[in-house]
């Protein structure tokens, strides 16, 4: 739906490994000071001096974690990157180096893949990390990218999941659902487009949703808001399986309970319209949608008063007694038990 039936095809074989790997990583530079060594050797050696060192992978799977029907090469990439970062970032704690590996099939030309890193590069350069390593192999079928980010932080400064207290307040960066309601409007697009593919998408309705699903971004900026605002999270997690998933995690590993407040969710006004049309209740969009990558996390109540004002910021609930359980209370004050449905649950 979105190739470009006149590019140009270099056979991956023409080059070699070692050529394809030099020719994909020359646009790399080391910005930061950490990066001792970065790739052209064995192994990148890095130097965080007394800061501590988080880090975490991700895996991602042709036909399992992405179409490229509708994901462009170029988001594809960035969004590798992002959906790290994101982790990085609910850690309390600064992104500062990825390594990426790819697999792919000969079906792949060298273009395809300078587009996949045209994307890891500008990525790169928005969050101002290194690429220091990685590794290229053939797969049997389709593309496989594996990336590993690195991040630093103060020892005091890192926020876990398990520290949630049952007074404290419940809080999420940007809105929700929009991700979940892009990846229906491209599937429905998609699917259109199988039928007749003369037809051109119309997507002007749809632009704030679908830039949510192919780009989203981390929020490596809630780390800085909040040290200037002067609040420490008791705990955080960033939204990659929904809402609803992401709060149980919290609540189980603090050993607590918690209310949700259906009229507080940030929704964007286009998904209020979109879920109209597609006829879905854009609250279960909201708790189920995956995909966000904002962050949510709890702070002290005493707190409130620092970060009330912020348009980032929303409070959505409260934590309360374990014994409470997990409850969304909705509009009419009814009390619903919330479930980790993941944003897979809805694909019915
Ligand atoms: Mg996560």
């Amino acid at each position: 739906m979105l190739e470009d039936k006149n590019q140009q095809r270099t056979s991956l074989s023409q080059l070699g490994e070692f050529g394809l790997i030099d020719h994909l990583t020359k646009n790399f530079e080391v910005k930061q000071p950490s990066t001792l060594k970065s790739i052209g050797d064995d192994a990148a050696v890095l130097d965080f001096k007394d800061k501590k060192v988080v880090i975490s992978t991700d895996l991602l799977i042709e036909g399992v974690h992405f179409d490229l029907a509708y994901m462009p090469l170029r988001h594809l990439g960035y969004k590798a990157v992002v959906v790290n970062l994101s982790d990085i970032a609910a850690m309390n704690a600064k992104p500062t180096q990825i390594t990426v590996s790819i697999a792919v099939s000969n079906r792949f030309p060298l273009e395809a893949l300078e587009e996949l890193f045209d994307g890891i590069t500008l990525a790169s350069k928005a969050y101002n990390i290194d690429v220091i390593g990685g590794d290229t192999t053939s797969s049997q079928k389709g593309l496989i990218i594996s990336i590993t980010a690195v991040g630093e932080a103060n020892e005091s400064d890192i926020v876990y999941r398990n520290g949630a207290k049952q007074t404290d307040l419940l809080v999420v960066s940007g809105d929700l659902g929009s991700a979940y309601m892009g990846l229906q409007v491209l599937e429905r697009e998609k699917q259109v487009f199988q039928v007749n593919p003369n037809n051109q998408p119309d997507l002007d309705n749809y632009t704030y949703l679908i830039e949510r699903q192919l780009k989203p971004e981390a929020r490596t900026d809630i780390r800085e808001l909040l040290e200037k605002l002067e609040v420490k999270p008791t705990s955080m997690i960033d939204i990659s399986d929904g809402l609803s998933s992401e709060i149980i995690h919290i609540c189980k590993q603090s050993k607590v309970g918690c209310n949700l407040f259906e009229e507080k969710l940030p929704v964007d006004p286009q998904l209020i319209n979109v879920c109209e049309e597609f006829n879905i209740d854009s609250t279960t969009v909201a708790i189920n949608g995956g995909e966000d990558y904002e962050l949510l996390f709890t702070i002290a109540i005493e707190d409130y008063d620092k970060i009330k004002a912020n348009p980032n910021l929303t409070v959505i609930g409260h934590m309360t007694q374990e014994s409470e359980g997990i409850h969304l209370i909705t509009r009419a004050n009814t009390k619903i038990p919330l479930k980790a449905r993941g944003w897979n649950a809805l694909e019915e």
